[in-house]
């Protein structure tokens, strides 16, 4: 870095650097902004836009995760990219970018799909997580995971020059979810078949979006992240609402749902200094029946519980024959379900839990069809305990951050 050029304004002697104008506001603390950790999920044109604020802005701790390639559509509403750039992943060439325009950031990031492949680790690392999607399911789990993990998160999404960014405190309803109506819940439950398997061409996404629309909801989403790491009050629970053809922008604000699925919060996370390839889930089981004081406890009270379902075997109703599989519900296609031999549609059996009984006990907790730096829960009836497979850390976010 250059060093600071002392300029005079008025009486004052000013040490003029990148972010000397930033200073200038009297409650601004750019240490907050280059410590502070942030998890940008989604980069197509809301995800540039909150990058390239990120980057401006003097943030420099950011993991990335997108799971897409560029197509030549997205250029016009992604800064970050270049013709040259179209079929690499959206994820590392914004990374790239990122890089470019900060050297001193740190930037990492994951080709993913936020609701299969990452484990809650990444929301347990960030200080906030700013979300660029398309679509209800992937808000979904990033709300469920946020008050999990105890972690703010920040939505935005755009349509025609329309737009809304809200800002979401785990622990403090309303929630995303409190805000989801029937609509919302049919067209969640459009996306998976009746039995849990990925049917194709149902994504939502392919929205009219334009750039100058990325810009603004963007923007608004970056500086409530600003805000709120100054400690300041923001849009928490309500949305910024901005209808570009009209110019009205206002406030919304949210009702509770008493009976919303998302407000959970674990308490005391424990962090697992072992790798998921190193210990097995009985291992697991074991060790939290020890720190629950569970030993007098029946063979079956001891319930380690995974953070999503998984798919453990697909049965053919008519020849009966049964694949093992351990991968997320919602990474298989409709049509892998079929049968090989008389192309019927097989039953998909899924498991959320281990109770000490089951034969996959001793699978590594590697080889379950669950992300590595994720999350476990060991309970009994009375108490829980939350794991965090820490010695994973370095696979899924390497060694600078
Ligand atoms: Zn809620
Ligand atoms: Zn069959």
């Amino acid at each position: 870095m250059t060093p600071p050029i002392p300029v005079r304004i008025g009486d004052e002697e000013v040490h003029e650097d990148r972010y000397s104008r930033f200073r200038l506001i009297p409650w601004w603390d750019q240490t907050k902004l280059q410590s502070a950790r942030v998890l940008v999920i989604g980069a197509g044109a809301l995800g540039n836009e909150i990058l390239k604020n990120l980057v401006l802005l003097g943030f420099e701790r950011i993991v990335i995760v997108d799971l897409d390639k560029i197509e030549e559509s997205n250029l016009s509403r992604t800064i970050l990219y270049r013709g040259s750039d179209i079929g690499s992943y959206k994820a590392d060439v914004a990374a790239k970018s990122v890089k470019a325009l900060a050297p001193n950031a740190k930037v990492k990031s994951i080709v993913a799909n936020v609701v299969q492949d990452c484990g809650l680790g990444i929301f347990a690392w960030s200080d906030v997580i700013l979300a660029g999607l398309d679509n209800r399911e992937a808000r979904l789990w990033i709300n469920r995971g946020a008050w999990k993990m105890n972690r703010p998160w920040i939505d935005g999404a755009i349509e025609g020059i329309n737009g809304v960014a809200r800002v979401f405190v785990a622990g403090s309803a309303p929630c995303y979810e409190c805000t989801l109506g029937e609509t919302d819940w049919k067209l969640l439950e459009q996306r998976m078949s009746c039995n849990l398997l990925l049917r194709e061409g149902n994504t939502e996404g392919k929205v009219a979006t334009t750039p100058t629309i990325s810009s603004v909801i963007a923007g608004i989403e970056v500086q409530e992240a600003v805000k709120l790491l100054h400690g300041m009050p923001t849009l928490a629970s309500s949305g910024f609402v901005f209808e570009g053809l009209n110019h009205t922008s206002y406030k919304v604000e949210y009702t509770a749902n008493p009976d919303c699925m998302s407000h959970f919060t674990f308490e005391n996370v424990k962090e697992i200094p072992q790798k998921s390839s190193e210990l097995t889930l009985e291992d697991l089981r074991l060790h939290g029946l020890e720190d629950l004081g569970a030993q007098g406890l029946g063979a079956t009270d001891v319930v380690v519980e995974f953070s999503r379902d998984i798919v453990h075997e697909l049965e053919c109703p008519g020849c009966g024959a049964k694949e093992e599989i351990f991968a997320a519900v919602g990474s298989i296609k409709y049509e892998q379900g079929r049968c090989a031999r008389d192309g019927q549609m097989r039953v998909v059996k899924t498991i959320h839990s281990y109770d000490g009984t089951e034969s996959f006990g001793a699978r590594k907790l590697d080889s379950l069809g669950l992300p590595l730096f994720d999350v476990f829960t060991v309970r009994t009836a009375e108490k829980e305990k939350a794991y965090l497979m820490a010695g994973d850390k370095s696979a899924v976010l390497g060694d600078e951050l």
